[in-house]
């Protein structure tokens, strides 16, 4: 396991004061391999956190080039910005703010073909994507590898969270089993993304420091407009054809 230099003893001094983390839960986020499907308004977010937090691996994968209207919300991203491949952008920040985080970016569409491979040995998920389509192929995905998935959505004033792990918990389509249409634009508003993305970051660094008190199991629910917070208890659906054949009982987290 690599060890902490003195150099990210001050870097992450506020964090290594935290009894839950000290020098050994650090050593823990510098040996972590995370991967971040996608970097427009949730990953934008989560990637900047991870990368500040001192995860030592994060791969950045997404297709989409920086446009006028994400900058309402992907803060990762300026108005110079506009053009560029969102890897590009996302890493020139990231390598700016931690220079020692290990970034791989790929620009890529994620499908069931490729995903295998993306994922490589990252040990986690986190969907920072838009649409149904490919989140059922990271559900997929994390389920033969055995590796949490941890899911985030928003739409409007709206939003939700939880994670999924692999014999533990049910999964993305115990919840969402049929094929729905693509949704033309859904609204997406920035603190949305933000508060979002930063419980999908803390549920990531949670389960690399081996926390109890995820979201395994539960579903949170924000409507952030009347500042609601509710909580979804979540069960497997017995017949769900993706985690009900045996496939997802090999959790090794
Ligand atoms: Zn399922």
């Amino acid at each position: 396991m690599k060890t902490i230099s003195s150099e990210e003893r001050t870097r992450y001094d506020r964090q290594i004061i935290i009894p839950e983390i000290g020098e050994d839960g650090q050593k823990k986020l510098k040996n972590a391999r995370v991967f971040i499907a996608g970097v427009g308004g949730l990953g934008s977010i989560s990637a900047y956190y991870m990368a500040a937090a001192g995860i030592g691996f994060l791969k950045i994968v997404d297709m989409d080039h920086v446009g006028l209207s994400n900058l309402n919300r992907q803060i990762l991203h300026r108005t110079g910005d506009i053009s560029k491949p969102k890897t590009e952008s996302a890493v020139e920040k990231l390598r700016d703010l931690n220079p020692l985080c290990q970034i791989q970016a790929v620009q890529k569409e994620i499908r069931d073909e490729n995903i295998m491979e993306l994922l490589g040995d990252c040990r986690i998920i986190l969907d920072a994507t838009d649409n149904m389509e490919t989140r059922k192929i990271l559900n997929r995905a994390h389920i033969s590898k055995g590796i949490p998935f941890i899911y985030g959505g928003i739409d409007g004033f709206n939003g939700m969270v939880t994670t999924f792990v692999p014999g533990q918990t049910p999964c993305f389509e115990c919840l969402f089993p049929q094929n729905s249409p693509p949704k033309n634009k859904v609204g997406a508003l920035g603190p949305m993304a933000g508060l979002i993305s930063s419980l999908q970051s803390l549920e990531v660094i949670k389960i690399i420091l081996g926390m109890d008190g995820t979201l395994k199991n539960r579903l949170l629910y924000i409507q952030s407009d009347d500042m609601i917070f509710r909580e979804i208890q979540l069960k497997k659906t017995p017949d769900c054809k993706i985690c009900s054949l045996g496939k997802g009982d090999s959790c090794d987290e």
